[in-house]
């Protein structure tokens, strides 16, 4: 059920990405066991997650133990063993679990978890390095892509919308983007409206697909 917001999360792996999801999990007030096969790894997390176990989770029997087959959502955290990760989400496939989230080192690693069946797969490190080369050019300061290529992205207002309210600056029209919001120094957050007028001490967050978005970035600034 995806509108069930406060099913327990079953974690395997704690290595950096399996760790930080489970951490961030357990913030966020969920209940979360973690499995991973070294003992000192769940030593480590014991105190900062739910429950933390020790399993090998490419074992169907070993996860039955543990009660994996009562989760609704678990997440295969382990990566750079491809032959163990495919394993482990065979497992969670046929116990049932009806999410199952997955991370893949490498495209083709991530064609076989689907083809097994996880519902999500995730490219952490592919992700962040597209993340990161939108940071580096410099002209976003932050963004969100939504799969459906749709984006939202924090930057500096580019030259040609400076010193006009938005609907002068004809941005739907010219760019097909919107300003959704414009944050000035010292001041909250606000949305924006027509008449907001934004200046180059100005913070904006636009939406748009990521094509409009980053045409509208090409701008002079
Ligand atoms: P990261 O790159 O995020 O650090 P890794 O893929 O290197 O992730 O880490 C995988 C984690 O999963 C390690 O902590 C490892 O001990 C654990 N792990 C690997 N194989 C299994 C397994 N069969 N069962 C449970 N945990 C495992």
């Amino acid at each position: 059920d995806r509108f069930k917001h406060d099913a327990p999360v079953l974690v395997i792996g704690l290595g950096r990405f399996g760790a930080a999801t489970a951490g961030q999990l357990d913030r966020l007030g969920r209940d979360v066991l973690a499995v991973d096969d070294s003992a000192a790894l769940v030593q480590k997390w014991s105190e900062r997650v739910t429950h933390a176990v020790q399993a090998d989770a490419t074992s169907i029997e070993a996860l039955r133990q543990i009660g994996a087959q009562e989760f609704s959502i678990a997440v295969c955290a382990v990566g750079s063993s491809v032959e163990a990760s495919v394993l482990i989400a065979a497992n969670l496939v046929d116990l049932g679990i009806p999410q199952i989230w997955a991370k893949a080192i490498s495209k083709s690693h991530g064609t076989i978890l689907e083809r097994i069946g996880v519902n999500h797969v995730v490219y952490p490190e592919a992700e962040a390095g597209e993340r990161l080369a939108h940071l580096v050019s410099g002209r976003l300061l932050d963004f969100i892509e939504f799969d459906d290529d749709f984006a939202l992205v924090k930057m500096i207002p580019p030259k040609p919308i400076r010193g006009l309210n938005l609907t002068e600056s004809g941005l739907r029209r010219k760019y097909n983007v919107t300003v959704v919001g414009v944050k000035s120094p010292g001041r909250p957050f606000t949305y924006a409206t027509e008449k907001t007028v934004v200046t180059d001490q100005d913070l904006i967050i636009v939406s748009g697909t990521e094509s409009d978005i980053e045409r509208f970035a090409s701008l002079e600034f």
